[in-house]
């Protein structure tokens, strides 16, 4: 199945998560993690345009999880959604 139509682009308050994360928003795939992420599961995946790995990372500090996406045709860094038990 391709997931790559399947949007998961979260609407959030840039209020609420820190710095670091707000630094990530629309970063593309070379930019590194900053130190306060998480990395809670990878998802790797073979692609027509190659190795398109999925890195998810939660913040120790506020309630974001990120997608990492690596892959020639990835997004770079992106906000999925609120951990809203923090
Ligand atoms: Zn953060």
């Amino acid at each position: 199945m391709d997931t790559r139509n399947i949007s998961t682009t979260y609407t959030f308050d840039e209020e609420n998560i820190c710095y670091d994360c707000r630094n990530l928003i629309k970063k593309d795939r070379f930019y590194p993690a900053h130190k306060n992420l998480v990395l809670d599961n990878v998802v790797y995946s073979k692609m027509i345009t190659g190795q398109e790995d999925e890195f998810y990372y939660t913040c120790k500090i506020c309630p974001t999880i990120w997608r990492h996406e690596t892959g020639k045709g990835g997004f770079g860094w992106q906000l999925t959604k609120l951990n809203s038990n923090k």
